[in-house]
Parts: structure tokens; sequence; C-alpha cells
């Protein structure tokens, strides 16, 4: 099957000149687009704090201008050259770079890698992928971690921090499905009961655990998703049960880590990187299968809200002052 290749695409391009950064919806010649051996028509995107970062032309992010941002795509493959995925397939591409080093999912079209590409599981469509996103993804990635260093159900309280948070509310769910005992920490207390609702058992306050500044705390969780760092996560670590695991996502709240080995060598503690963006593709297939299992479409679609290509601008500098919800769907059609 021959699918037609359009001359040109819609992409928010960011850009860097005498104006400063700024991101503009621009229509984008079709031979623009990066080198890779797959075109994809991608139909929906996701909105990250690190697309906040790029879109609102904070440093760090993208590595080069004029760039297309966007770390997450779902649509459907036009042509892979190496014939790994059909033309019509159906697929899912979060990490990798895209959004960063190379034009990424705010846009109609983008060329990748094949290999970067996971089949979009069965029974789902792309707005589920986005719904999920890199920080679903993420949530999944530290889930498992967990498991893989012996978390079971019935264990004790799994702590998720930021948990009102795109990666914390999933992590919630996720947790909650297999049957933890999730206690979330958020600085939204409003959001307790959207926290309750996605099987949180217990909310705390921020500000309860960064209390906890002793090398040695009391002990109190059997694992931890951590995607705040900084005192957050040094009270989260100081307070893990004896043999417990800490998934460590991100930086919200700080990437200083100022702490003890303590917990390290007398409690036994695992101290777990998460790493979505070069996740091998094995792992990556398996989150993928289990978030298709744990989080069915309907799941997330009360956190999850859907918005345009052109809405992206006002909604970065929302992600990055920690007032979105959940998750934050992309149409860019
Ligand atoms: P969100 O902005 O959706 O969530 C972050 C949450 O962190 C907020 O909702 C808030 O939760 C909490 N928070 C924000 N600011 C502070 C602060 N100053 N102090 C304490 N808590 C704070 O982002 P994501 O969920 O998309 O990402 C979370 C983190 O994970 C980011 O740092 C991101 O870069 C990282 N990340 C890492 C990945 C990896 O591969 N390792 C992949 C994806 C994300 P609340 O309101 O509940 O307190």
């Amino acid at each position: 099957m021959t699918v037609p290749i359009p001359d040109s695409f819609r992409a928010l391009r960011v850009h860097k000149d005498d104006h400063g950064i700024h991101a503009d919806l621009q229509t984008v010649p079709t031979a623009d687009l990066p080198a890779g051996d797959t075109l994809v028509r991608v139909t929906h995107s996701s909105l990250n704090y690190k697309d906040g970062l790029a879109v609102a032309g904070r440093p760090g992010v993208l590595r080069t201008y004029p760039m297309t941002p966007g770390i997450d795509l779902a649509g459907t493959v036009l042509h892979d050259d190496t014939g790994t995925h059909a033309p019509g397939a159906p697929v899912i591409l979060t990490g990798w770079g895209i959004g960063e080093r190379q034009d990424g999912g705010y846009a109609t079209l983008a060329r990748v890698q094949s290999q970067w590409l996971v089949p979009q599981p069965d029974g789902t469509d792309a707005a589920w992928a986005m719904g999920i996103g890199t920080a679903g993804f993420t949530a999944m990635l530290a889930v498992l971690a967990l498991e893989d260093h012996g978390l079971t159900p019935g264990d004790g309280e799994v702590l998720v921090t930021g948990a009102a948070g795109g990666v914390g509310s999933t992590a919630v769910a996720l947790l909650s499905a297999a049957g933890h005992t999730v206690t979330a920490s958020t600085g939204r207390t409003e959001e307790t009961e959207y926290l309750k609702s996605l099987g949180a058992a217990t909310v705390i306050g921020r500000d309860d655990l960064t209390a906890l500044t002793r090398p040695l705390e009391k002990e109190r969780w059997a694992g931890v998703v951590d995607t705040v760092g900084g005192t957050t996560l040094a009270a989260a670590y100081a307070s893990t049960r004896t043999h417990g695991s800490l998934a460590v996502c991100g930086l919200a709240g700080g990437s200083t880590l100022q702490t003890s080995v303590f917990p390290l060598i007398l409690r036994g503690v695992n101290l777990l990187g998460i790493d979505s963006v070069t996740c091998p593709m094995p792992r990556r297939r398996a989150a993928w299968t289990r978030l298709a299992r744990d989080l069915p479409a309907g799941r997330l679609d009360a956190v999850t809200q859907v918005r345009g290509l052109s809405e992206l601008p006002a909604l970065a500098p929302e992600i990055l002052a920690g007032r979105v919800r959940g998750r934050t769907v992309i149409d860019v059609n």
C-alpha cells in the first residue's frame, strides 16, 4: 500500500532570534523534516513538564533552533524504509530525544527512526496513548522498577510524591490498580478527593515530608515513586523501610540531593534511577502492554484534558507553575 506524502505540514516551531525565543504555529515544507527512515502522520501528542520548558523558551531542553517541541507522539506510519512497520500501522513514540535534539510531536508529520516506534497495544488508540505519554510511561517504569526490587501488594504504604502531577497521578493509579496501599504527597491538598478517586488511601501535605530532615527517620515506606527530588526525596529516602526501594524520576522541586549514606548501608534501601528517554525496546513494549492492561481507555478520562496545538504557548507556563492537574493530550489536527 502506498500512502501519499503531503508536501507540507503544520507545526509549532520554536525560534531563537533577535526577538528572543518564541513559539509560532507554521506551515513547514516536508523537505525540512530531519533525517530518519520512517515518516509518521501524527494525530496526537501530549504536554509534559519538559515540553513546558521548551515551549516557554527556557534553556536546557531544545538543543538547536528552530525546533518542533513535543517529546511524545502517536499516529500512523506513512512510510517505513526498513519495512518494519506497515503503512497505516498505529504507533507510539516517546523519548529518544524527539522534541529535544530533533523535531518532535507538535506537528502533523514527523520523520523518525523505525526502531524507536512501539506498536499501539490492541484495543487502544492514539488519544489513549498520549493520555499516558512520557509521564505515564515513566510512572509505569517506576512501578516496574519497584516490583523488580521485590515490592509486592501487602508490603505496606507506597509513597508517591508530586502526586497531582502527570507522573504522580499515573503512578497513584497504577500502584492502586496493582493492589498497593498508596500514600499521595501533594502541595495541593485541595486535590485530596481527586487523588483518592485515583486510588490513594491516604493524602499527606508536601510539608509533612519536608519536615523530616534527619539522616534516618522513622521507617514508613515500603516503596517510593519520587517525581520531586530535592528535600522531598531526601525525606522520603530517610523514611523508607529496611530493604525498601525508591524509584527516582524527577526534579520538579529541585535537582540537589543532600543526604547521607545511612539508609543505604544501615537499611539496605535501594535508590533506583528511572530514565524514560533511553529505555530499551523490550522494556518499552512490556511497559505499554501493562499500561493497556492496568489503565485501559476511560480509566484516565477524568484526569485528562484535550487541547489544541495553538493553546500550547498559554499552557506551558501553567505546567511550569505546577497548576496543571493530571495529563494534557494535544490533538495536533
Ligand atoms: P508535572 O508538572 O505534571 O508534575 C510535577 C508535580 O511536582 C506538580 O504537580 C507538583 O505536585 C510537584 N511540584 C511542582 N513544583 C514543586 C516544588 N517546587 N516542590 C515540590 N513539589 C513540586 O510534571 P510531570 O509529572 O510531567 O513530571 C514530574 C517530574 O518528572 C519533572 O521533574 C519531570 O522533568 C520528570 N520526568 C522525568 C522523566 C524521566 O524519564 N526520568 C520522564 C518524565 C518526567 P503536587 O501539586 O502534587 O505537589
